[in-house]
């Protein structure tokens, strides 16, 4: 039985279940130790989270995406006024 467990598992949004993801130096040309891949910081090189932080990183997502829309949308105001 699997239902011991409360939690389902989803493969990590984040790293796409590699565990691992280009460092922030973006890979090439890498000066951090990390040698161009640095472990996921969802998964801690799992591959895979649990669905609450899944949902959870979809939110901030979202959340985050909101957040450039709005200030977008500012910027944008605030060139029609100036006009
Ligand atoms: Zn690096
Ligand atoms: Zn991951």
């Amino acid at each position: 039985m699997c239902e011991d467990f409360d939690e389902d598992f989803c493969q990590c949004p984040r790293c796409s279940g590699w565990g691992e993801i280009d460092c922030h130096c973006g890979g090439d040309l890498c000066v951090c130790e990390n040698y161009g891949q640095a472990s996921c910081p969802l998964c801690h090189g799992e591959g895979e989270v649990s669905e609450a932080l899944y949902e959870k990183y979809l939110e901030t997502q979202r959340e985050n995406a909101q957040l450039f829309a709005e200030a977008c949308a500012k910027i944008e105001a605030e060139k029609q006024q100036s006009n």
